[in-house]
């Protein structure tokens, strides 16, 4: 178990390179980044709240309604890249991230990314990682050959604002080691379990070498405002999408 951010505790892991910071504090990117959880069949979702699944058909035709307005997408790295070097990504740019680490994120949200020629952020739980129903390490090295980015989401899925800081840095460390140990490249984005975040837990974030941003969730769809400035790149607001969001109606909201 290796509990640290210095990429030399991972032999072979591939270090983050962030580009040089810029210095206009007043930039700002407004790049919404939309949050899902489950790609599965109701049938399959076991326990999983109703609200957190969305159906494959259904996770297929909310993507093609961006896709036929003009968008694409880019991964949470990139989305922090262009934050650090200042570069205003094309208009109708968005991020898709799916949290939690589930299998159907590799089986039936690949796919219909692929087939939109979409990439995503897949936020994982280390401490799952191989366990059934869960992505395995096959499943995340296949994900990164594919493109697709993989995020950090903790060891054990907890509320970071409920941790001694001993037990805060090894949930956040240790996790982006393990990241890197399975897919050969260091994290470079987390998710906040829950949402639960304060000053301190993202100091402890800041402090883990290489991640360099992170999101929290945002409740509802309507009058979305997203925005990221390199003061708030780690409590990144993001958009959830369940089964009965309305794509028209967010992509109006969004100004697209
Ligand atoms: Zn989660």
């Amino acid at each position: 178990m290796v509990d640290s951010c210095n990429p030399a505790s991972v032999p072979g892991a591939i270090p983050v390179t962030a580009p040089a910071s810029g210095t206009d504090s007043s930039f700002a990117l407004r790049v919404p980044i939309l949050e899902y959880h489950r790609i599965v069949p109701f049938a399959q979702a076991g326990d999983s709240r109703r609200s957190l699944v969305v159906p494959p058909a259904t996770f297929a035709a909310q993507l093609d309604v961006f896709k036929k307005a003009g968008w694409h997408t880019i991964t949470m790295a990139t989305l922090a890249n262009d934050l650090q070097a200042r570069i205003k990504p094309p208009a109708k740019t968005f991020v898709i991230t799916i949290d939690d680490g589930w299998d159907d994120g590799y089986t039936y949200a690949l796919p219909i990314l692929q087939q939109d020629g979409f990439v995503a952020t897949y936020f994982v739980i280390a401490g799952r990682i191989d366990l059934p129903g869960i992505l395995t390490s096959a499943h995340l090295q296949a994900l990164v050959a594919a493109g697709e980015e993989i995020g950090d989401h903790t060891m054990d899925h907890v509320r970071l604002t409920q941790q001694t800081y001993k037990q805060l840095t090894y949930q956040i460390d240790a996790a982006a080691a393990r990241i890197a140990q399975v897919t050969g490249y260091w994290p470079e984005s987390l998710a906040y379990p829950y949402g639960s975040v304060s000053a301190g837990v993202e100091a402890g974030v800041a402090a883990c070498q290489g991640l360099r941003i992170a999101v929290v969730e945002k409740g509802g769809t309507a009058k979305v405002v997203v925005l990221e400035t390199w003061a708030n790149r780690f409590a990144v607001p993001r958009i959830e999408i369940s089964s009965g969001t309305k794509m028209a109606t967010l992509l109006a909201d969004l100004g697209g």
